[in-house]
This record gives C-alpha cells, sequence and structure tokens, in this order.
C-alpha cells in the first residue's frame, strides 16, 4: 500500500527578507553552493573552521558500517576548551556569557574566564571524586549558572552526562540513573518555580532509595533553595565546599571526535523515552554552524535567549553547546514565564536588550491566549531575529509572534529537529530564505532531506509522506544508550540506508517543507490520510482559538473522525457563553477553509490540553478519551491532573 498525507491547507502568505538585514546576515548562498558542490568538503570545512582541534582530522565520514557512522574519527578535541577556555586565550574574557536571572529577581553575569575558572574547579572535583573518562553523571538541577558549569565539566573530562529534567519525579530520575549507571548526581538543595521553591535533593535522596543498580557513589549539592535538606555522610557534597574550593588550574586534554559527550532522553511524546547518545566532534560541529547562521549570530553584538530548560536536546544544543562554542552572550532564565507577572520574558528581553530570541509554539500559543496587551507594556524593539522549535508552529501563531512581539518586520525562523538528529536540520536562513508562516522550509546545507511514500518512493509533487533524511549528518545520534537493537528498529528498519523521523510532510510547489505532525497521529477519514497539524492550523485561524489538538477516533460510518479539543482565547470566553454554539461555529470554519472531510465530528472547549513537560501535546491521550477508552500511560505528562480535568469538561 503507498501512503501519502492528504495536503489541504494553502497559506499563501510570504514575507521577503528586508535588504537591512540581508546586507548584515551572516549566512550567505554561497553555503548552499559549497554544500552541494561536496557535502563532505563542506562539512570538513565548518569543523575546521568553526572549533579548535587539538589534532586535525584527516577523515571526515566513516560511513562503512551503517547505521553507525564516525565523524572526523581521527581528529581530538576538548568540547569544553572550545566552548570556555580558547574564547578567554582570544581576549575574550571579560565577554558576558551569561546574563543570569533567578526567579525571585535576584541576577547574576558570568564573563567567559569566570565560566571557565568554574568548569575547571569542577572538572578538578570530579576527577577527586574518581570520576573518569566514560563515567556517567546525572544532572538534576534547576535553571541556574551551575547546571551550564555541570555539563561542561564532564565534558571536559570525558566524563558523559545525562541531564535530567529538574521537574521530573523521583521514579523518572530512578530509571534514568539505572538505565545509564550513573556514578554521580549532581543536584541543587532546590529550584524556584512559580514563586516558589521546588525540592530538588529530596527527590534525588528518593530516587536513589528507589534505583536498583546502586551505583551512585556521590551526590554533589548546589545551595540554591535554601530550603532544608539531608545531606548523607560519606555520599553527599555541597558545592560550595568543594568546586569554590579548588583549584582553578586544569589542564584539558583533547579527545577523539568520537568520544561520547552526553546521553538524553526524548521527550517521551509517543511512549518510553529513550536514551539518545551524542558524541563530540560532529556534534559540537553542527550545533556551532546551525546556530551561527540560523539564528544570524553576531557574537559581539547580539544577546541571545533560548527559553529551553537544558534537560531538553534544545537546552543542550542552542543554550549550552551552540552559543557557547560561538562565544555568544546569552540570558538564562531559571524560572516560569508568568512569574510573578505575566510579562516576565517580555520584561527579561527589555532588561538586557535581547536581540534573538528561540522558543516554542507553546509559549507563543500561551501568550496568545492572554492577549497582546502584556508584552506590549515592554520595549521590544532589541529583538531582530525570533525562532521557534518543538512542534508545527501554527502560520497564525507565527504571524502573531512576528507582529506582535517582533513589530512585524523581523525574521522568524521555524527550525525542525529532534533530540535524536541533536541540531537543526530544517529551516529558513534568515536574510536568505523567503519567508513561509507555518514551513519549516528547506533542509540546512549540507542536510539531505526527501519525503517518502510508505513503499520507499519519493513523494512527487504536493502531497505528503514520511520524512526521511538520506544522507548521515555529523550531529546524528550514534545510538540508543545501551540498546543497539532498539537503535536500528526504530529508525533503519523502514527504510534500510535512510534515517526514518517518524514525522510526516509535505513539500510545496517551491520546495519548501511543511511539517504534518506524528505519523502516528494521521488521521483516515473516509479513505483520506488527515494530518493533525493542518486542521490545527485551520483551528487556530479562527479569531477564537489560541490552541488546538485534534485526533482521530474510530467511527462506523468514515473510518475515523476528526474530534478537536479547542483553548480559547481568554479576550473570547467570556462572549462565548454557549460552548455548543463556539463548537459549531469551530466546524463549520474547518469545513470552509480545508474541505468538508476535516470537518470536526466533535470539537470540545477545554481550558487545558495534556502536554509533555517539554511542552508538546500528548494527542494519544486524547485519543484515548475521543474513542471512551481508559486513558494511556501518562508518567510523561507534565501535569497529571490535566487528563481528569479534561475527561470532566467533555463528558
Ligand atoms: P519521543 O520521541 O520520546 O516521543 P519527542 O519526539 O517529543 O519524544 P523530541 O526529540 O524532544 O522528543 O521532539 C522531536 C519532535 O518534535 C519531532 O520529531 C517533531 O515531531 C517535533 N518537532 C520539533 N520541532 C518541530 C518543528 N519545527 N516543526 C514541527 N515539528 C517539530
Ligand atoms: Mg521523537
Amino acid at each position: 500500500m503507498t501512503v501519502q498525507i492528504d495536503h489541504a491547507l494553502e497559506e499563501i502568505r510570504r514575507f521577503r527578507p528586508s535588504p537591512e538585514f540581508a546586507a548584515q546576515a551572516v549566512a550567505g548562498t554561497r553555503l548552499y553552493e559549497e554544500a552541494r558542490a561536496d557535502r563532505l568538503a563542506f562539512w570538513a570545512d565548518q569543523a575546521r573552521s568553526l572549533l579548535q582541534w587539538e589534532t586535525p582530522f584527516t577523515r571526515t565520514l566513516d560511513w562503512s558500517n551503517p547505521p553507525f557512522a564516525k565523524w572526523f574519527d581521527d581528529g581530538t578535541l576538548n568540547v569544553a576548551v572550545n566552548c570556555l577556555d580558547r574564547h578567554v586565550a582570544a581576549g575574550n574574557g571579560d565577554r558576558v556569557a551569561l546574563h543570569w536571572e533567578g526567579e525571585p529577581g535576584d541576577s547574576r553575569d558570568v564573563t567567559y574566564a569566570e565560566l571557565t575558572d568554574e568548569v575547571r574547579r569542577a572538572a578538578n572535583v570530579l576527577t577527586d571524586l574518581g570520576i573518569g573518562e566514560h563515567d556517567r553523571v546525572a544532572i538534576y538541577l534547576p535553571m541556574i549558572p551551575e547546571a551550564v558549569v555541570a555539563m561542561l565539566a564532564c565534558a571536559r573530562i570525558g566524563a558523559i552526562h545525562s541531564v535530567v529534567f529538574g521537574g521530573f519525579s523521583a521514579d523518572s530520575l530512578a530509571s534514568r540513573i539505572d538505565d545509564a549507571e550513573a556514578s554521580l548526581v549532581i543536584t541543587a538543595d532546590g529550584g524556584y518555580r512559580k514563586g516558589k521553591v521546588f525540592p530538588l535533593k529530596p527527590v534525588v535522596d528518593d530516587a536513589l532509595a528507589k534505583a536498583e543498580g546502586g551505583t551512585v557513589k556521590n551526590v554533589l549539592v548546589v545551595r540554591r533553595g535554601e530550603n532544608d535538606i539531608e545531606m548523607a555522610d560519606g555520599r553527599d557534597l555541597w558545592w560550595h565546599d568543594t568546586v569554590a574550593q579548588a583549584s582553578n588550574e586544569h589542564e584539558a586534554q583533547g579527545f577523539e571526535a568520537e568520544h561520547p559527550l552526553f546521553i538524553l532522553y526524548t521527550s517521551g511524546t509517543t511512549g518510553k523515552p529513550k536514551g539518545i547518545l551524542h558524541t563530540s566532534g560532529g556534534y559540537l560541529t553542527q550545533v556551532a554552524f546551525t546556530h551561527k547562521n540560523v539564528f544570524d549570530l553576531h557574537p559581539e553584538t547580539d544577546v541571545y535567549w533560548c527559553t529551553a530548560d537544558v534537560g531538553w536536546v534544545t537546552g543542550h544544543s542552542y543554550v549550552v553547546y551552540g552559543p557557547l562554542a560561538n562565544g555568544a552572550t546569552q540570558v538564562l532564565y531559571e524560572g516560569t514565564p508568568d512569574t510573578p507577572h505575566p510579562g516576565r520574558w517580555w520584561e527579561i528581553v527589555e532588561k538586557y536588550r535581547v536581540s534573538i530570541l528561540y522558543t516554542a509554539p507553546t509559549a507563543i500559543r500561551s501568550f496568545m491566549k492572554l492577549g497582546r496587551q502584556i508584552p506590549h507594556e515592554f520595549n521590544l524593539r532589541s529583538l531582530r531575529l525570533l525562532g521557534s522549535v518543538g512542534e508545527p508552529i501554527n502560520p497564525e501563531a507565527w504571524i502573531w509572534y512576528r507582529h506582535v512581539i517582533g513589530g512585524g518586520s523581523i525574521p522568524v525562523v521555524d527550525t525542525w529537529w529532534q533530540t535524536e538528529t541533536g541540531a537543526i536540520m530544517i529551516s529558513a536562513l534568515p536574510g536568505i530564505t523567503d519567508l513561509k508562516p507555518g514551513s519549516a522550509q528547506v533542509p540546512v546545507p549540507g542536510i539531505s532531506i526527501d519525503i517518502l511514500a510508505d513503499d520507499g518512493t519519493p513523494v512527487e509533487g504536493e502531497g505528503g509522506g514520511l520524512l526521511v533524511v538520506t544522507e548521515p549528518w555529523p550531529s546524528m545520534l550514534r545510538g540508543i544508550w545501551g540498546d543497539p537493537e532498539r537503535f536500528k528498529e526504530t529508525y533503519w528498519e523502514k527504510f534500510g540506508d535512510k534515517y526514518f523521523a517518524g514525522d510526516g510532510a509535505r513539500r510545496d510547489e517551491d520546495g519548501d517543507i511543511w511539517l504534518l505532525g506524528r505519523v502516528d497521529d494521521v488521521m483516515n477519514v473516509s479513505g483520506h490520510r488527515l494530518s493533525t497539524a493542518e486542521i490545527e492550523s485551520s483551528l487556530v485561524a479562527h479569531p477564537w482559538t489560541a490552541e488546538a489538538a485534534v485526533v482521530g477516533a474510530s467511527d462506523e460510518t468514515t473510518g475515523q473522525a476528526v474530534v478537536a479539543f479547542v483553548i480559547l482565547k481568554a479576550s473570547q470566553v467570556e462572549h462565548v457563553t454557549d460552548p455548543s454554539d463556539a463548537a459549531e461555529e469551530l466546524r463549520r470554519h474547518v469545513a470552509t477553509q480545508i474541505g468538508a472531510i476535516a470537518r470536526p465530528r466533535q470539537v470540545f472547549i477545554v481550558n487545558e490540553l495534556p502536554k509533555t513537560r517539554s511542552g508538546k501535546i500528548m494527542r494519544r491521550l486524547l485519543r484515548d478519551l475521543a474513542e471512551g477508552r481508559q486513558v494511556g500511560d501518562t508518567t510523561t505528562l507534565a501535569d497529571t491532573s490535566v487528563m481528569t480535568a479534561i475527561t470532566e469538561q467533555v463528558r
């Protein structure tokens, strides 16, 4: 059977780069030309020009044992030196690396020289604790500078970090500690979230009691929340008693380019998280390259802010490794967007004169829900580039982002990538690409993407199919930790030597790529394959809607029927007195905009949607609800009570 996804939603808005932006853009069309002429030579050039190698490499790619790639494998480098020492050596030690902002309003600027010192001290402490090359270190910290220090200290000594998002439970932490057989945990007493101190160390204690491996020998604790905690004698150490006292002299050695850098578990949107393994040289090359060119980074003048937590891949690649490798100045914010007031993010943009902002559609839609009057209380004129990642951005949310946050004229780049890809794979390049709201647009230079039907034949024309990466790329995952078979099965079984990403996509008449949502979520209505992303975008295009999720529920006549869950904008809620009228209006709207085939069988007006802790909608739970089943595994949900609330609203 040849499976294609039908294409329904038409989006015709186009935005040319302004001549002023284009004139100063870091990227140039020559990048595409060079990559097209010789892909491997192109990546070798990037690796040489963006990074400092201890031993230069002579081999670019070894793909003799697919799907296990080796990039630059006879070269050596130290990732931490690339992110720190070399900037200090180049005379940029006084440049601010981190403008750190705590949720309660305390703040701290950390220069490259200070960050380098701190990482050297931490590296000495880790070594003293017996941590060596290849040892695994679990990091369970709030968004404080020590999180960055801990990651880079591991990189500096060749240890492998596994960052676990600070919102995860003791069970999740325990299973990640066990899976990686971590010997050290770096945590804090607590951190600030939503105006309160949330305890971390007690969760670690719990997790260690639950962990079956018994691999953890020490716990290193940063003081942040000042909450009461217990310190186990001989096991637990304070950061300020150890790192702060340690020597700042540390000789860093080069490691092989394929030396493992970190393990990171995926968000778990579709099921059990996978421990994705990344290595050093290729990873750092592609994150540095994309960070510089996709975000048009001018390190001397820009203030960059990526709002992702370091517990997610976006925090690894675009808070820690990419920006620091490029010598950027960035904002690091500890707390939630709405604490102590709903304009907190915009206050931070104003305070630090942020010029580049990178965030997720879920955040943008939550600001849309509250209304433009909140960002408009602040001076956002320092912004000159906006980025989006994590889910398809609905065209209407893109337009809102560009107009309300960006003042109407600055570029918005939608970046498609995954934990597995390590770095951005599809994105516009600002100043070069004509922008289309809702489309991730084009593969970055040096990346080969295709769209295939189920049987492996390329989809011609505008139909949708399965997104694949057809050639190995520098920052690709090197495997699933401890499970090479699952690695092959999950990503390579379907199309042999092509990487299957699990997402649906289509190409438009200009060759631009539109992500259609996860293949598992595609609906089959009377033989038409409909994408979640397009119907959701249609719903969000209605002036009442802030956010929408659609799923396919089994239906006697059509096979599957579209069921939608919609959150209304705050400004509309009082006008909508009868939810069934609103539902009827939205059903009609989708039928008019896309066609009768996409008209939702039901539209439920809800207050919240089930999301992972990284803010992605978990449609499989809504499908359970729509089909009247017991709701499935909710362990990766940010807030498990949400499904109960939605169930009540729907019934
Ligand atoms: P799991 O694999 O455990 O289900 P996950 O896929 O949510 O979790 P991530 O690696 O954090 O884990 O997310 C990658 C996915 O996010 C992509 O496969 C895609 O579905 C979605 N995504 C990310 N960026 C974009 C984007 N710009 N446009 C559309 N979808 C995106
Ligand atoms: Mg995934």
